[in-house]
């Protein structure tokens, strides 16, 4: 006889943190058959299932390639040994005010959050940032959202591809525009991807998305007249005069922004401007970050800091960094030459992969640990029931109380308050924009979300589920292909960096590429180096949508 163990806890993949039920037969006797692997479900109740990373969950549980010892300077230890060794290196570093900089994913809990703010403290060093990084320019938004009235929306307006960065919202989201005749669901974006395909889609010039909505608020204030055969960043006058009517008309209107690394260029103005028009025509407004609780993580950091902390990686101006929750090799941008001058690198990590850290701590996915998050309603939601960790791994918060300890010879005790919600930036960017393309780099290059990859591909892009398409591929319009003779590989060139790309069928991507796009599944790792991570006219480092040339 063996009873069920049911473990009810939070898709680890996205900001919707979808419910996911965790089973499996306890078995009495110590036989190891395949009753002994946990099996995926997801809450009947709930109407949205769970998309194809979801179901990634169980990859993730019974992956071989999980990190399950610590290691230091590349030789294996305890987790004790590994930060026994680390407290030395890092001692030294922080007699020097902010000589160390810690970055914290977004897919940690409320609680880890505050031990990372106490970490920074003793650390002697403000600099702590958030990454996704595109996930920062979020953090003034307040959502106004609710799951349970989605689906009565009568004009959903959706800005970035929410269908492929947030796959389970697309039923609310269509059964809202079915609901009656005469709803709508708009879509701006810039490129037409699965959310346009079933849209009033406007295809916005790449870098125009910002100046398109300062005309959309500017007419709606009043301050600006249309002429009708004005074209702005490619939306001709008339439709933005429609937008604006459609979203005065709608009654329970519900606009979205959804963003990835490499597409839109300013998204803190985007969403200020966003947030503004929703004011102004009554509708509801909610941000969809990537991680999934970068909205809770982000506020208890408290500011914008990862400009100063990427200023201070490339100007050689600090010693050391913690990443908490990934792969710094992985994600920033040119990071090995970064790695090369600094003394001293400690990550908490998932996967083995590419990670040279001087330290490395395995560290718990959220179905592996308790806690509580902020959800995109805007409550504070708890993980749920958690799994044993596989090998030695810990969560980064029992990780962090032991640095803590062994850093200060006591307990601490992480001082907690209400996040808040940060004020917008002053500086703003919403003037027109020259464009994108040029004689010397004649395409756009757009990084793009898959919904089987999560972000950069830094989770589910390492298993073997993966490993046909393991090369990094671009998807480029067939006429463009035949145009210019490209042949299966190309290298693609952009002001930040080059990399060789096999090119994939389009018709395994349900977008409308046009020709002078190159749009970048930026799950791989040499995806991201196209993409410059400097600060946008805003003061945000979130890479957009970059000028491109092709080299045969
Ligand atoms: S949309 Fe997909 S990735 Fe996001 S929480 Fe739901 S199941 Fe997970």
């Amino acid at each position: 006889m063996s009873s069920v163990e049911e473990y009810r806890t939070k898709c680890t993949f996205c900001s919707v943190q979808d419910d996911i039920i965790l089973k499996r037969k306890s078995a009495e006797a110590a036989f190891f058959g395949k009753d002994s692997f946990f099996k995926l479900y997801y809450d009947e109740k709930s109407d949205r299932g769970l998309c194809p990373r979801g179901n990634f969950t169980l990859e993730l549980l019974h992956s071989p390639y999980r990190l399950k010892n610590a290691e230091l300077f590349g030789e294996n230890c305890t987790i004790e040994k590994a930060i026994e060794g680390s407290v030395t290196e890092l001692k030294r570093i922080i007699e020097k005010k902010n000589n160390i900089a810690i970055l914290i994913s977004g897919n940690h809990t409320l609680e880890e959050a505050y031990l990372a703010r106490e970490l920074s403290e003793a650390l002697n060093t403000n600099l702590l940032g958030l990454f996704p990084f595109e996930d920062e320019a979020l953090l003034s938004v307040k959502n106004n959202f609710s799951f349970k009235d989605l689906n009565e929306r009568d004009l959903v307006l959706t800005v970035g591809d929410v269908f492929s960065l947030s796959p389970t919202l697309a039923k609310p989201i269509l059964d809202a525009r079915n609901r009656k005749r005469g709803n709508r669901l708009i879509s701006l974006d810039i490129l037409k991807g699965r959310v346009g395909l079933f849209a009033e889609h406007f295809n916005v010039e790449p870098g125009y998305m910002s100046y398109v909505l300062s005309v959309l608020l500017d007419y709606l204030k009043g301050k600006k007249k249309l002429d009708s055969d004005a074209v702005v960043g490619n939306v001709p006058a008339e439709k933005i005069r429609d937008i604006a009517e459609g979203l005065r008309k709608a009654e329970n209107g519900q606009i979205l922004f959804s963003n990835i690394y490499g597409h839109f260029a300013n998204p803190h103005s985007i969403v200020r401007e966003l947030f503004e028009i929703s004011e102004i025509t009554e509708n509801k407004f909610a941000v969809i970050p990537i991680g999934q609780n970068s909205l809770g993580v982000g506020r208890i950091i408290g500011a914008f800091n990862n400009k100063k902390i990427m200023g201070a990686l490339k100007e050689k101006k600090i010693e050391g960094l913690i990443i908490l929750g990934g792969n710094p090799f992985e994600f920033i941008p040119g990071f090995e030459e970064m790695f090369d001058y600094l003394n001293f690198v400690m990550s908490t990590d998932f996967f083995k992969g590419s990670n040279e850290s001087e330290c490395i701590i395995p560290s718990a996915f959220s179905f592996e640990k308790r806690g509580s998050l902020i959800s995109l309603e805007e409550k504070i939601v708890n993980l749920g029931e958690s799994i044993s960790p596989v090998g030695e791994a810990i969560s980064d918060g029992d990780f962090i109380s032991s640095l803590l300890l062994k850093l200060k010879g006591s307990r601490t005790k992480a001082k907690v308050s209400i996040p808040k919600v940060l004020p917008f930036s002053d500086v703003f960017d919403n003037k027109k924009p020259s464009s994108l393309t040029n004689k010397k780099f004649p395409f756009a290059a757009i990084g793009i979300g898959l919904p089987f990859h999560h972000h950069r591909g830094e989770i589910t892009g390492k298993v073997k589920w993966n490993e046909d398409k393991k090369e990094p591929y671009v998807f480029v319009n067939p006429v463009t292909v035949k145009k210019n003779s490209l042949r299966n590989k190309v290298k693609i060139e952009t002001p930040s960096g080059s990399f060789i790309f096999k090119i994939e069928d389009c018709d395994d991507l349900p977008f409308q590429i046009p020709e002078d796009v190159i749009a970048v599944p930026v799950h791989f790792r040499d995806c991201v180096e196209l993409f410059i991570a400097d600060s946008d006219l805003d003061g945000i480092i979130s890479p957009g949508a970059e000028k491109a040339r092709i080299l045969k």
